[in-house]
């Protein structure tokens, strides 16, 4: 059997095979061939990676020196240099890439194959010993932090301390000497933590290299990062190395190296966007230590290697039909290509770039629709400065990542995350920020650095989030001991309230008000391309009239759910509910109830006449009851204050008296007050308030109690609640209708649709449609109108997907209410689980989504394909829908386009976002298979 092949090199690697060479790998072999000027490298494969994790003893593959030896000769001979050669040094960078870019998560090391030797012969040979020793210092550093696992801080504290002695503002500042100093400290803090020299041998050193870097994998930035963009295994499976032959923008001022764009990433103008920096290497830019200058001034600075750059921002686009964010290097006025990847943008850059590429010629409207993430949209939901509120900025940074934010400030990525946990809004202030403060991002609000460019670490993360971003605010200085900024004057400290606009570059104390933006024109567009291609309709979950207002100005075609119970809460119908709850006789809650039934009738008509003849489904009453009524805890604590109240007043009634006996000149003083007060109470006690309030307390305890169920969500709710209390039902159907008439007489349509919960059997639903069908015949008599509507159910309790065939009967529609449907298919509490294994469930992958948020399509998604089937076999042209949490949610949405289901339906905000899964759901169903293991 031939030998499994792990090392790729540039020339032969599959450019498509982005799983098994990581993209940065395969994006390197698709440019060297197609003759983008890539330095000469090879490829170790993703399953070299996979595969060394499972092994016990973390060994690489049998013969993996043999094949990395073979890749370094073809090395060797395409440039002519040797590894390990003081003469003509060849020395690589080995990087980190898995399938899905997962920027700074892995690490890189740069300039391995130097030692002692090698050092001088390249100082040699390039003329230029600085540079040498430069490269050196810099190798040591990585090697040693990420191959050796010597601390950073131990490196940094020795470099500052050296710089201090040569009295050195910038890194370029040292000349060779001090340089050299650098390097001879860096290998003694080595041998003193590792207890051993540091490897010469650059075959050692690679071996060591690639074994870190496969073991990044697991590092914990790389999983935090992999758990927050639900990025599975099936998506990206280890990582890949790629060795390439190093290139130097640190060679001199004929030297540079920077990172572009092929168009500006945060507004998607169509040009090259970028910074770069003249005599340093690639980290430089990255890590925001020294501040990059702007693409633009190449152009003064070398217009032919400018020119060159342009060349290649085509070429880039031409070939990968997508906007690139690539890093280049200068090397003696040659131009490298080092890396390229599909940009990250935020979601106006997106859809900008979008619509440009397809007027452009160079894209179609599938694909224009295909590379915008749906839920990038939420970006677009992020609010801006309110312009009444604006005041004079405090300090002013580059404009980052787009949106404003406002919260207390933290100094560290664990401090944010502690807070954040308290449930603070905090904004995270770092001079800059390293791979590993990832955590801190995501319990941000937004992060302000004072240091680094639109690419430095802090830019790129927080744009890849669509969060708010201002770095490079050099005004402001930070000191991280004391948990203290300034900007001049000004302190600030840990805690203290900002507000950030990573649209302007401002800075400013306190709190400043947000408005929520406009919806772009050019989302409209393609919102309206989305449509033209999806099968699945979006319909929006709204249960007020400013909830159906959002949803129509988001796009949906429909109500799918309204909840009427969220009607029931609000604060002028509580008491009557209430009321309609403690009533003893079928009489007094009906008497309750037609004091509702304006509040419900004149919300039904709003969203009617809002949503203008398009379907509306409405659901009877879901939740138990006892939900309307305070708990039992807070009921006993009120009686409690009540109680104390009495005595309190009783105390009072004896104070005349008191006083009378220990001071009676002040007694005399007072006395007509404390008669008139002695009158009062008497008044207050004949009353009786206190026992009235507190007899009514009883009973509310009394009902609560009685009303008590161990498993709620499993209790006395939805339909069954209908079927006892059948006065409620009617009430609400009753309001539907009336609602509809009178719509209806004011000459606008109406599609109403009336929606059962919780049902299992037809039974049930036959008891309901019995109540419609009275009142239906009731208000056409009394309006003399046939109002139209539909009756259908929710499918959301397993025997209902059982019995979808009988179901079908009667109902003319069905909507699968997935948050019961999976706690049903699960049997976890959706009450609690989230807060208790869940997270430990996704930890350990036990469970790859959390299927409260992300539709299980093996286990719910089985029983929703049955119930289709069986119900549309009964009914062949049955509406079926969705309209559970997972209805928002891209991922489900392409299960509920694969079951053939006509809608789905989720919150307004999200209407966009389903619109465009839905697209994407149609575009890409020919490769989705649920089931695949
Ligand atoms: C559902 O169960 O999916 C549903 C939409 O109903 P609710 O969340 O109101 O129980
Ligand atoms: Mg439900």
């Amino acid at each position: 059997m031939a030998l499994k092949k792990y090392v790729y090199t540039f020339e032969e690697g599959d450019g498509k095979n982005k799983r098994l060479l990581g993209g940065k790998g395969a994006n390197l072999c698709e440019m060297t061939q197609i003759g983008i000027p890539v330095p000469p490298g090879f490829v170790i494969t993703t399953e070299a990676c996979v595969e060394f994790l499972e092994r016990k003893k973390k060994e690489l593959w049998p013969n993996h020196m043999e094949e990395i030896r073979e890749g370094i000769k073809y090395l060797e001979k395409k440039t002519g240099k040797g590894f390990g050669n003081p003469k003509d040094p060849l020395l690589v960078s080995v990087r980190s890439g898995a399938a899905i870019s997962m920027p700074g998560m892995m690490d890189t090391i740069l300039n391995l194959g130097l030692n002692n030797e090698v050092v001088k012969g390249l100082a040699g040979l390039t003329k230029n010993e600085r540079f040498a020793y430069d490269s050196y210092r810099r190798f040591i550093q990585l090697f040693g932090n990420i191959a050796l696992q010597v601390e950073e801080e131990k490196f940094t504290s020795i470099f500052d301390e050296i710089k201090e002695k040569y009295g050195a503002k910038l890194d370029t500042d040292l000349d060779t000497k001090a340089l050299k100093e650098v390097c001879k400290r860096f290998n003694e803090l080595i041998k003193k933590e590792t207890g051993k020299d540091f490897p010469s041998d650059p075959y050692e050193q690679l071996y060591l290299a690639v074994k870190a870097v496969f073991n990044s994998w697991m590092g914990k930035r790389a999983v935090d990062y992999r758990r927050e963009f639900k990025i599975t295994p099936d998506m990206a499976n280890g990582t890949a190395v790629n060795i390439c032959t190093m290139v130097f923008g640190n060679m001199g001022e004929d030297s540079a190296t920077g990172v572009a764009f092929t168009r500006n990433p945060a507004t998607g103008e169509n040009r090259l966007f970028g910074e770069y920096l003249v005599n340093a290497q690639g980290e430089d830019v990255v890590a925001g230590i020294r501040t990059p200058k702007p693409i633009k001034e190449l152009r003064k600075e070398m217009p032919s290697v400018y020119r060159e750059l342009e060349k290649l921002r085509h070429t880039l686009e031409g070939h990968f039909k997508e906007v690139q964010d690539f890093e280049f290097t200068i090397e003696r006025g040659k131009l490298y290509c080092l890396q390229t990847r599909n940009a990250k943008m935020n979601a106006a850059a997106f859809i900008k770039t979008s619509i440009d590429m397809v007027n452009e010629g160079l894209i179609v409207e599938e694909e224009a629709i295909l590379r915008i993430q749906p839920d990038m949209l939420v970006q677009l939901l992020h609010p801006q400065l309110d312009p009444k509120h604006l005041k004079e900025p405090l300090a002013k940074g580059l404009p980052a990542s787009p949106g404003a934010a406002s919260g207390k400030i933290v100094f560290d990525a664990d401090r944010a995350e502690v807070k954040a946990k308290l449930g603070e809004k905090v904004i995270l202030v770092r001079e800059e920020t390293k791979p590993e403060d990832i955590h801190g991002f995501f319990a941000s609000q937004g992060v302000l650095t004072s240091r680094g460019g639109k690419t430095s670490h802090a830019a790129v993360v927080a744009r890849s989030m669509g969060k708010p971003c201002v770095c490079g605010c050099e005004d402001l200085k930070i000191d991280y001991e004391k948990k203290e900024a300034s900007v001049g004057e000004v302190a600030l400290r840990e805690g203290d309230l900002i507000t950030i606009d990573g649209s302007t570059g401002n800075v400013y104390l306190g709190v400043i008000p947000t408005i929520e933006p406009e919806f772009m024109e050019d989302l409209l567009v393609l919102l309206e391309w989305a449509d033209e291609i999806a099968r699945l309709k979006v319909r929006a979950n709204a249960d007020t009239p400013d909830a159906a207002m959002k949803a129509k100005k988001y796009g949906a075609v429909g109500i799918g759910l309204c909840r009427t119970e969220r009607m029931f809460n609000q604060q002028d119908r509580l008491p009557i509910v209430q009321e309609m709850i403690l009533a003893d006789t079928e009489e007094e809650r009906k008497k309750a109830l037609e004091k509702l039934l304006p509040f419900q009738k004149n919300d039904f008509r709003e969203i009617f006449r809002i949503m203008e003849g398009l379907p509306v489904s409405i659901r009877l009453l879901d939740p138990p009851i006892h939900e309307f009524l305070p708990s039992e805890d807070e009921i006993l604590h009120e009686i409690n204050q009540l109680k104390k109240l009495k005595e309190r007043v009783e105390a009072i009634e004896g104070l005349p008296e008191t006083l009378k006996l220990l001071d009676p000149e002040l007694y005399n003083r007072y006395s007509a007050n404390l008669e008139s007060m002695g009158h009062a109470l008497e008044e207050l006690k004949d009353k009786h308030l206190a026992e009235s309030l507190v007899r009514e307390k009883e009973a509310m305890l009394e009902k609560v109690r009685a009303l008590s169920e161990i498993n709620p969500m499993l209790g006395h709710r939805g339909v069954r609640l209908g079927i006892t209390y059948p006065e409620i039902y009617k009430m609400q159907i009753r309001a539907i209708f009336e609602a509809a008439a009178e719509t209806l007489k004011e000459g606008k349509d109406v599609a109403p649709e009336i929606m059962v919960p919780q049902v299992c059997t037809l039974q049930e639903l036959k008891w309901v449609y019995g109540y419609v069908e009275e009142v239906h015949r009731d208000v056409k008599k009394r309006y003399g109108i046939n109002v139209p509507f539909k009756f259908g159910t929710m499918i959301e309790v397993v025997r209902a997907c059982m019995r979808a065939g009988r179901l079908a009967e009667l109902a003319e529609f069905m909507s699968f209410g997935t948050n019961d449907l999976t706690q049903a298919t699960f049997s976890f509490s959706r009450e609690d689980a989230e807060n208790k294994f869940l997270p430990l469930y996704n930890e350990k992958g036990i469970l790859q989504h959390n299927p409260f948020e992300v539709l299980d399509v093996k286990g719910v998604g089985r029983l929703m394909m049955i119930t289709v089937e069986w119900a549309r076999k009964t009914r062949p042209d049955m509406k079926i829908g969705i309209c559970g949490e997972h209805g928002g949610d891209p991922y489900s949405i392409r299960f509920c386009n694969y079951v053939g289901l006509d809608y789905v339906s989720c919150s307004p905000p999200r209407v966009p976002i389903a619109r465009l899964a839905a697209a994407h759901a149609r575009l890409t169903e020919k490769e989705y298979d649920p089931f695949k293991v």
